[in-house]
């Protein structure tokens, strides 16, 4: 099979809003009347960002979910993607099961594929997503006001505990999960929920969001940053995902503070609007949680039960650290 013979089975499909689709040197697209366009990249890198053996339909999700994410944590609409493979070899079953896994999420959220780039080499996926947005409404990263409530999404640390479990970490200091907890944990790190309706939903109430990706301590430094405000959070309001409850309580704060590729969304709101989160929450059937507030000054302070500072020195998952 040659590179356009692939490109057709696995990764072509009938135009949907497109004006025009994959086929062309470029895609062409028309936004609707008045909406800006967000726009959003993300690479998974085999062996960085994923075991190379993991479930092929799985990383498809995956690859698409941590782009939907991204939107989502801006408040815009998915749209368009495009899609670039670096392949090693043809496996034609493994090209199956990864479409698959990709189109049954991109069905999902409306999200049409339009383009682009597949060639051999180590195993990565680049996806670029296009979503659109209202002028003014998008959820920026410098809108944080003081007095802020901090909320996140969903249940936190399962996902990097797979990584534990899966890196052989967990074993190494005698922990061995439970079958159910097993594939609890790796649900969570491979099939990541875009929390795009959440995203759409917070329009006009958070002051400030993003998704968490490379630990919630991390990713909060940068709204903290980019507000020019501190925050400041609870761990006993931090909702721990029970299936890692019974784990040491220092490597639970590690998972829930730390952890990445949890593609929750964390977000600042008046505390007026605590009633409308609620009730949200419901509406969604997904669990939004209080976890700190915004305060004067500047840095991430996470504390403990009893009030000490927890994991300071924390910051998120950077490729080029020392
Ligand atoms: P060009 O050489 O002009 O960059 P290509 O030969 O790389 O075009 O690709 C042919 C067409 O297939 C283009 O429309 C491109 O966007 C699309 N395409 C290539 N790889 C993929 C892919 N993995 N998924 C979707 N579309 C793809
Ligand atoms: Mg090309």
């Amino acid at each position: 099979m040659n590179e356009f013979e692939l490109i057709g089975r696995y990764f072509t499909r009938p135009a949907q809003r497109a004006v025009l689709g994959v086929g062309d040197d470029c895609a062409l697209l028309a936004p609707a009347q008045g909406r800006q366009l967000a726009i959003s990249a993300d690479m998974l890198v085999a062996g960085r960002h994923f075991f190379p053996d993991v479930d092929p339909y799985r990383l498809g999700h995956k690859a698409l979910a941590v782009n939907l994410s991204d939107l989502a944590a801006m408040g815009a609409q998915p749209s368009w993607c495009t899609l670039s493979i670096a392949l090693p070899a043809v496996d034609e079953a493994w090209l199956a099961a990864f479409s698959a896994g990709f189109f049954a999420l991109a069905d999902l959220h409306g999200v049409e594929l339009v383009g682009g780039d597949t060639t051999r080499g180590p195993l990565t996926i680049a996806v670029q997503i296009a979503g659109e947005i209202e002028p003014g409404q998008a959820l920026r990263r410098d809108g944080a006001r003081i007095g802020d409530d901090i909320w996140v999404s969903g249940v936190l640390g399962a996902a990097s505990v797979a990584v534990l479990a899966r890196s052989g970490k967990l074993a190494g200091q005698g922990i061995v999960l439970s079958a159910e907890q097993q594939a609890r944990c790796g649900e969570r790190l491979d099939m990541p929920t875009p929390r795009v309706a959440l995203g759409r939903a917070l329009r006009g109430i958070a002051h400030a969001a993003l998704d968490v990706s490379d630990g919630l301590l991390g990713d909060l430094r940068h709204i903290a940053a980019r507000s020019g405000v501190a925050a400041e959070l609870d761990w006993l309001q931090l909702p721990v995902d029970p299936a890692i409850i019974n784990l040491p309580l220092a490597m639970q704060q590690q998972a829930v503070l730390t952890g990445g590729d949890e593609y929750e969304l964390c977000f600042t709101a008046a505390t007026a609007q605590r009633a409308a989160l609620q009730a949200l929450s419901v509406e969604l059937d997904l669990p939004l949680t209080r976890i700190g507030r915004i305060t004067a000054g500047e840095g991430v302070h996470a504390r403990a039960g009893d009030g000490s500072p927890l994991l300071a020195g924390a910051r998120g998952f950077d490729h080029f650290a020392a």
